[in-house]
């Protein structure tokens, strides 16, 4: 699949005529710079990279620098009030559930390992909805989880997907593809091969991220991939180059964040990486997000 090609502004029509998608300003078709609705940076991370003896204190350090985004690690059934209790009376909220492949069990051909793995994440999707996360983020399959070549794997997900969507869609939340780069999997490597499935799908259950680590790998224009992914878009993770804080190697985020403002995202932005060695998380998050609210500031659409 060609790259569509990126024309400053009328993309964004484009994108937006295709799916129904309603601007604010503008007749549709009429080329213009301006967003659907201003988007929002919402700020957090994955409870794991947080310092903190319990949950609670996790949530109150993440509000304190500046956040509003909690996720959480698998399908979390037997801690829905603990996280509750934990995000109660602040600005946090769940952001997503990251979930994974479960070894590729749902694109198997063993029927009932496909089966398990369909149940496992339907049970992701009900935890989600009690959570009232935006989604459940999906890897299809990492490498050497499948056998079969990326037109069988969109087929399986074809097959598989409206399903999901039906299940997520009944609890409020969605499935979210994760795009990874090419040294973890062979399958759905850029934010395009993403939307293509959502398209194909086309299913409220069924949508996409971005992880800005997998996409300064693959993506040759961070700005251009998230305007086509925008109207499926509903969870972006953030990290530098090395894959730690952003702020702590020369990853810019500016052009990506600028795709973010063209298609008015407002979902979460959630850290999801390592901390630089011999620096202290305490005063390297903090900085991070002041990092990244200046870049969002420098981002001019
Ligand atoms: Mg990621």
């Amino acid at each position: 699949m060609e790259r569509r090609e990126f024309i400053k502004g009328s993309v964004v029509g484009t994108v937006a005529m295709g799916v129904g998608w309603m601007r604010d300003h503008d007749a549709v078709g009429e080329e213009s710079e301006q967003p659907a609705s201003e988007a929002e940076l919402k700020l957090g991370s994955q409870e794991s990279r947080i310092p903190g003896a319990s949950l609670r204190e996790k949530v109150l350090k993440i509000e304190e620098w500046g956040g509003v985004g909690l996720e959480l690690h698998g399908s979390p059934r037997d801690r829905i009030q603990e996280i509750q209790e934990a995000i109660q009376g602040t600005s946090v909220e769940v952001s997503a559930l990251c979930w994974g492949s479960m070894n590729g069990d749902l694109v198997s051909m063993d029927q009932e390992k496909r089966a398990t793995g369909i149940a496992a994440m339907k049970e992701a999707l009900s935890v989600a909805g009690e959570l009232r996360s935006s989604g459940v983020i999906f890897v299809p399959c990492f490498h050497k989880q499948s056998e079969l070549t990326p037109e069988e794997l969109d087929q399986v997900l074809l097959d598989i997907l409206p399903e999901l969507g039906e299940h997520a869609q009944a609890c409020g939340t969605r499935v979210l593809l994760e795009p990874l780069n090419r040294m973890e999997t062979f399958y759905i490597n850029r934010l395009e091969q993403a939307v293509a499935i959502c398209e194909q799908v086309n299913h409220p259950g069924i949508r996409m991220m971005g992880d800005f680590y997998h996409m300064g790998i693959e993506e040759k224009d961070d700005e251009a991939a998230f305007v086509e992914a925008g109207p499926w878009l509903h969870h972006v993770h953030l990290a530098s180059k090395k894959r730690f804080l952003p702020g702590q190697d020369e990853r810019s985020f500016v052009e990506g964040f600028r795709g973010l403002k063209r298609v008015g995202y407002k979902d979460h932005c959630s850290l999801e990486c390592g901390v630089r060695k011999g620096t202290d998380p305490e005063e390297e998050i903090p900085k991070a997000f002041r990092f990244l609210m200046e870049q969002w500031r420098q981002a001019v659409i």
